[in-house]
């Protein structure tokens, strides 16, 4: 299908300083959309950022039927514009639109947009080293009915925004809170799919989590409330004496593609990373032992983030004395070489859209 273009008459001024945009607080001056009716997508177009218009009565607004992806698009030293595995956000959005009964989006429509929405907006790509353009894929069910069932109308769209570097002061390990009181997913449910509702109902707990002096909040399993499972919005890996341990993909975790590509990678450079249950209480056993030595969250956002300490039922524990880890800089290192293209790209991860 193709994609019809409407520019902007007169382009918003750009901001100067990249450092100062922060996380997702600053938007282009397009956007892409589509609307699903009659069973098909229809009317694929880019336009001027605008709001939307919603019955108040579209059942989005009422039960939830919302999904959505994040991503970057980069630009390497060299000028390239690069984006990074973007076909498994293409198809995890589509996994996450099964689980919540709404249509899938082909997926060579989906790239077509999100890089003709790019490549528009290329002047928006900041060029500071650790900054990126974030890009937000977007579906809502818009059939105004008050009644709980899947809608028949939908509306899909991509928003895309600079972004500053995740550590403006330098890679700084961050502080996460285990909660004993709130549960975030549970098997069977939709803590596999990137949808609204998972955020909305981790919110208390996060509150919680800054009272106490924390930054995020560390999710245990729901049934025994024992089995470590992730961050906010990041999965979490442990180094274990040797070795590298995430939670298994159990259900009711969210599976990163950075999480992904941090198991494939770190195997690639020569570390042994595994997928395995992780005990909470043998977990923190192990931090104050010093068994554990590192322990970093990874996602789009921040790429790698070490955590530096945990709070669980009143205690502190201090991982590797609040100092990052050989293994958290050097992936870090070594996935962001990969994804502003210093690097050689030996798994073909790079969608380049525009070369150096
Ligand atoms: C998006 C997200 C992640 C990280 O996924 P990436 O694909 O690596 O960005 C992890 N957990 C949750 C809950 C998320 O929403």
């Amino acid at each position: 299908m193709e994609i019809k273009i409407t520019k902007v008459e007169k382009r918003k001024p750009i901001p100067e300083d990249d450092m100062a945009l922060g996380f997702g607080k600053v938007f282009t001056d397009h956007m892409f959309l589509m609307e699903y009716e009659d069973g098909a997508w229809k009317n694929p177009r880019i336009e001027p950022y605008h709001q939307l218009r919603l019955d108040p009565a579209a059942m989005g607004l009422h039960y939830g039927q919302e999904v959505f992806e994040g991503l970057k698009g980069y630009r390497g030293a060299g000028g390239g514009i690069y984006l990074f595995r973007p076909d498994r956000n293409i198809e995890r959005m589509n996994r996450s639109n099964r689980r919540l009964m709404m249509p899938e989006i082909p997926p060579d429509l989906h790239l077509d947009a999100i890089k003709t929405l790019v490549l528009l907006e290329r002047d928006w790509i900041p060029k500071t080293e650790g900054c990126a353009l974030y890009i937000r894929p977007t579906m809502i069910a818009t059939d105004p009915f008050l009644g709980v069932r899947p809608s028949n109308t939908y509306v899909f769209y991509i928003i895309v925004g600079p972004v500053a570097a995740y550590y403006p002061e330098g890679f700084n390990p961050v502080s996460i809170y285990t909660t004993d009181k709130y549960v975030r997913a549970v098997r069977g449910g939709v803590g596999d799919a990137k949808t609204a509702g998972n955020y909305a109902a981790s919110l208390a707990a996060q509150i919680d989590a800054i009272k106490a002096g924390y930054t995020q909040v560390l999710w245990l399993d729901a049934i025994e409330q024992k089995y470590i499972e992730e961050v906010g919005t990041m999965n979490i890996m442990f180094k274990i004496a040797g070795e590298t341990i995430t939670s298994p993909l159990t259900g009711s975790i969210l599976p990163g593609i950075t999480r992904d590509s941090v198991i494939t990678l770190g195997r690639d450079l020569g570390y042994e990373v595994s997928e395995a249950p992780v005990d909470v209480n043998e977990m923190l056993k192990d931090v104050q032992s010093g068994k554990i030595s590192e322990v970093f969250g990874c996602g789009t956002a921040a790429v790698i983030a070490p955590v530096g300490k945990f709070g669980y039922l009143d205690e502190e524990y201090l991982i590797n004395d609040y100092q990052v880890g050989p293994v958290a800089e050097h992936l870090y290192q070594e996935l962001t070489d990969l994804q502003y293209g210093r690097i050689e790209d030996r798994f073909n991860w790079i969608h380049t859209i525009e070369a150096a």
